[in-house]
């Protein structure tokens, strides 16, 4: 019998994905927790049947998540990261020398334990030295932080469940507080494609821009994810992506990349038409 994965992308598409072996399937405390093998994306992690990442196209995720920040501001040394149990981003985030501390605040355990066992490729960063796993809720995590962090990367699941206190207006003045006088936030914005009709977008945004001084949404192809547009938000007190990116310092670290290049840098910043609407 042939196995299939289905996401419901809207409630008139679907996207599958044919499957292999159906390696991990447990519900934690949080949420149900599956790790499949499949023929073209390789190995992939969905919570409650979302797609998290996979083996073969989680690189653009979690370069766009780390390098756009550290590029930015390349003295950037102690990081919090919150969400991102299955590693990508802290894997990234080690291979900057000048990093010296990194802090993952990861409520849900299991999904260590999962990428552990079948997800190596992205885990394998967990064991560093400079890295500091709390299982915690990262809205209650940040509520006593302040001025400690150059970076937040929230690379959380969408906002419902476990990761719902991670859009509120309440995190983001928390992480507001618990960044340094030149810190950056990032985090993960969804897509914006299906939600052309709906102004949870432009919702969302406002939140942030309610905060910090400089903002600004970028964007990636992820094949994986509802649409394969998938938009990051770029907050920050003083460094402004663009006018502040050294473009030839960032190149001469020599970190190799498969998606990031500082022209890439530049150019996701671009909005197409339609999301610019829709954050109007
Ligand atoms: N790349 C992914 C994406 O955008 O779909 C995110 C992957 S990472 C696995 C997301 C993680 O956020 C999950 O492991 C989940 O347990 C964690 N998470 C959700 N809510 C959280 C919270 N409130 N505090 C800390 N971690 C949370």
């Amino acid at each position: 019998m042939e196995l299939w994965y289905t996401e419901e992308h809207s409630p008139y598409v679907r996207f599958s994905i044919k499957v292999d072996r159906h390696l991990y399937a447990k519900q934690s405390k949080y949420q149900r927790i599956d790790v499949m093998n499949s023929y073209e994306f390789g190995t992939f992690l969905t919570l409650d049947g979302c797609m998290m990442l996979t083996e073969k196209d989680e690189f653009i995720y979690h370069d766009m998540i780390v390098h756009v920040p550290m590029a930015t501001n390349p003295k950037i040394k102690k990081v919090l990261v919150i969400g991102g149990g299955d590693g990508g981003t802290v894997r990234e985030l080690i291979r900057y020398e000048g990093i010296k501390h990194i802090d993952l605040v990861e409520i849900d355990e299991m999904v260590v334990e999962a990428c552990r066992l079948h997800l190596m490729q992205t885990a394998c960063g967990l064991d560093d030295p400079r890295v500091h796993i709390f299982y915690e809720d990262g809205l209650r995590y940040i509520r006593h932080i302040e001025g400690e962090y150059d970076l937040i990367i929230v690379d959380s699941t969408d906002p419902f469940g476990p990761g719902e206190g991670l859009f509120t207006k309440e995190f983001y003045g928390n992480c507001y507080k618990a960044l340094k006088e030149d810190g950056i936030l990032v985090n993960q914005h969804e897509s914006p494609y299906y939600q052309m009709h709906a102004n949870s977008l432009r919702k969302a945004h406002e939140k942030i821009v309610s905060f910090f001084p400089i903002t600004k949404l970028y964007s990636a192809h992820i094949p994986t994810y509802p649409s394969g547009h998938w938009l990051f938000g770029f907050a920050s007190k003083k460094y402004d992506p663009i006018k502040d990116l050294d473009a030839q310092a960032w190149n001469e670290l020599g970190i190799e990349t498969q998606y990031y290049n500082t022209e890439v840098h530049r150019g996701s910043f671009a909005m197409p038409n339609y999301v610019k609407k829709l954050l109007k």
